[in-house]
């Protein structure tokens, strides 16, 4: 069966999100034999992102699981693709500035409108490369053999994550699982490793993260 890989704008973005995310997905559950499909992810040069303060690992190889965040930044309502850019410098900021660290420490994060960023510089070639993934800093002792990403906004003291955050969560989780040969269970939270409330409801809702992904990915 040829896998052949659908290239498709997340229209998550645009403030019908439900809606849109739901004829999405019928969309490519009627014409495509996708694997999974390749979300748009906008990466460091198009939000304008600082360059590293040093060098970031590139480690040859898969990583073996995937390991669910939140950035704890306001829960905004603006679900723009500007509001995603500026987050992702605020989030570059607060690690390269604030925790003195080479480069925005997730690989990607996804934003609460559903738009997708590159983190870590070179996480986007090494995604669409496969075999190959950069060492971000999001989980001791776990940097270089999970891919980190992130959620925006605040997810420990019970808000949920809009239907276009999750929705996007799953088609980047089913694509990187695609790309790196990661079975669909190895999906995990920040707290599985580290004394943390990351990623607040999103941990709870791993097993349903999980089960959306591998379906996402038999589609
Ligand atoms: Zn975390």
């Amino acid at each position: 069966m040829e896998h052949r890989r659908i290239r498709r704008r997340v229209l998550f973005g645009t403030g019908a999100a439900g809606l849109l995310g739901a004829a999405g997905v019928t969309a490519l559950g009627a014409g495509a034999s996708a694997a999974a499909v390749e979300p748009d992810i906008d990466g460091v040069a198009q939000w304008g992102a600082r360059p590293p303060s040093g060098t970031n690992p590139v480690i040859n190889g898969s990583p073996n699981k995937l390991i669910v965040h939140h950035t704890v930044s306001a829960n905004t309502s603006d679900f723009s693709r500007a509001q995603a850019h500026a987050h992702a410098k605020w989030v570059q900021n607060l690690h390269m500035d604030g925790n003195g660290w080479r480069d925005s420490g997730y690989n990607f994060v996804v934003s609460r409108g559903g738009w997708i960023t590159e983190g870590t510089t070179g996480s986007l070639a090494a995604l669409m490369n496969g075999g190959r993934f950069i060492m971000g800093i999001h989980t001791s002792n776990q940097n270089g053999q999970a891919l980190g990403i992130s959620n925006e906004g605040s997810y420990h003291d019970g808000a949920i994550p809009p239907a276009a955050q999750w929705e996007t969560l799953v088609t980047l989780c089913a694509f990187a699982c695609e790309q790196y040969g990661i079975p669909s269970q190895e999906i995990y939270g920040h707290m599985d490793f580290n004394s943390t409330l990351c990623p607040g409801i999103f941990h709870e809702r791993l097993p349903q993260l999980r089960d959306e992904v591998e379906a996402a990915r038999e589609r």
